[in-house]
């Protein structure tokens, strides 16, 4: 069942983490923080704290307003917590009562006490060992591969927790970025090849984990730093620590370009000197360089896929000098839907989403998204603009072709559902109804994005992490 009905054709990134280390308000804070991070993951959301002996878990299906209505969280005691919001890739993502024991974060008692942990990412070694600590007599509460590594690390035989998250992190391969928890500790950990983000904040002495920036700047906290790949920082009553997986350094670091391109919120902060919406204005001013040096199309007007292509559309405007215009009419409303999912089409869908402005009759424009996954909403979205009696209709994505499927936490059709994997360009053009199709260069999208160690698995087919067997 298609649960979020509205986005419906582009990648969906699977989680948002949240933590908060010795602070009073730990409820209210993470609730505000998992708010910021809603567009990580709409499926559910969830909370535990830890009033220094007892954990006081909540978790439910839904959006975090009502998931944490206050009725609900006013008995979470504790000064430290984590958070999750989920989408889900792995395990049941239905909102049926049998997902409910997948909804994040999970909670374990162990021997050396109660242990909780928040994960965003997807493991690609976690169906073995899953069978393996079935084999060995375990029992597990969920089907999500996060409940493997909570497992691993309860069985684990070293001495300190530290240990214990080591020796488990060092069986298990795929993307992760953790928040675990005790009773009194915390730590924040990122796989050694950095996939998916993790960021290290303050607030008044508390220490603060989340996925982006945005987050932080919502809870007032101040931006201290990312966690690095293959690092953990290792919180306790006595400060924070940092302490290095044997991994680090040692692997390429592989940070998912669809964070620059899409899924972080555009006021996140990259570093301290740029933000996801800077990023892609310039995907949109290296857009236009490309088309322009391919040349053969006029266009009277730029306009974006809203909201998401806005920013590219922006520099491609700018870079162009082609006049920027808004073509798109988004309906805010949209959302969770009053008809039921199986009695609306996609094309409803998309027409409830977006009306075009119908005054441009006879002008030629670029419409400018983020993003093709299987094409079927592109498709749509080409067929208004027909009928708003446009000159011309080009298409122009602010990344390239998406040809393979992610193994690393994103949701992503296999290669039989994307339509760069089974068309030709020229295919694509005629599928689609364009006059023209402009992919960004991959070459494009680094220099837009700068710096190295990002993982472009899904346009070249070419995964940074060796077997992707389950
Ligand atoms: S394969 Fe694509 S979506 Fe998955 S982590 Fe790599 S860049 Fe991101």
């Amino acid at each position: 069942m298609d649960t979020t009905p509205f986005d419906f054709d582009g990648l969906r990134e699977e989680c948002g983490v949240f933590g908060v280390f010795g602070h009073p308000e730990t409820i209210q804070l993470i609730s505000l923080g998992l708010f910021a991070l809603q567009h990580r993951g709409q499926e559910g959301a969830g909370i535990v704290t830890f009033d220094g002996e007892t954990p006081h878990p909540h978790r439910g299906h839904g959006l975090v307003s009502d998931v944490f209505q206050p009725e609900k969280t006013k008995d979470l005691r504790g000064s430290l917590g984590i958070g999750h919001v989920r989408y889900s890739t792995s395990g049941n993502n239905s909102t049926s009562d049998d997902a409910y024991r997948n909804l994040q974060p999970l909670f374990l008692e162990t021997a050396f006490g109660g242990l909780a942990v928040a994960h965003n990412g997807n493991l690609t070694n976690s169906d073995s060992i899953r069978k393996r600590l079935l084999d060995e007599g375990k029992g597990f509460i969920s089907t999500v591969d996060t409940e493997v590594i909570l497992q691993l690390i309860a069985a684990s035989k070293e001495s300190t927790l530290v240990e214990k998250v080591k020796d488990a992190l060092s069986q298990i391969t795929g993307s992760y970025s953790l928040i675990i928890m005790t009773k009194d500790m915390m730590i924040g950990v990122r796989d050694p090849f950095g996939f998916r983000p993790l960021k290290h904040g303050e607030l008044n002495g508390a220490t603060i984990f989340s996925s982006e920036t945005c987050a932080l700047d919502s809870i007032g906290a101040k931006f201290v730093d990312e966690v690095a790949p293959g690092e953990m920082l290792i919180v306790t009553k006595d400060g924070v620590t940092v302490d290095d997986l044997p991994q680090k350094g040692k692997v390429p670091i592989s940070g998912c370009v669809f964070e620059h391109i899409y899924f972080a919120r555009p006021d996140s902060l990259i570093d301290s000197k740029t933000d996801f919406h800077a990023v892609r204005i310039k995907m949109g001013q290296q857009l236009a360089k490309e088309v322009i040096q391919a040349g053969g199309i006029h266009l009277d007007y730029a306009a974006s896929v809203p909201d998401s292509g806005i920013p590219a559309a922006y520099g491609f405007s700018e870079e162009s000098g082609v006049k920027y215009q808004t073509f798109f009419i988004r309906n805010h409303y949209v959302g969770r839907t009053f008809i039921a999912p199986d009695q609306i089409n996609r094309e409803k869908k998309v027409r409830m989403k977006f009306n075009p402005r119908r005054i441009f009759k006879g002008e030629s424009f670029m419409l400018i998204d983020d993003s093709m996954v299987r094409g079927t909403t592109s498709k749509i979205i080409v067929a208004m603009a027909r009928e708003a009696d446009l000159g011309e209709v080009h298409m122009g994505l602010s990344s390239p072709m998406i040809k393979h499927p992610c193994h690393f936490g994103i949701d992503t059709p296999d290669e039989l559902g994307l339509i760069a994997h089974n068309m030709s360009h020229e295919e694509m053009v005629k599928f689609l109804g364009v006059d023209s199709l402009t992919f960004l260069s991959l070459p494009g999208l680094v220099k837009a994005i700068g710096g190295n160690g990002h993982c472009t698995s899904c346009f070249t087919g070419d995964y940074p992490v060796g077997s992707l067997g389950k």
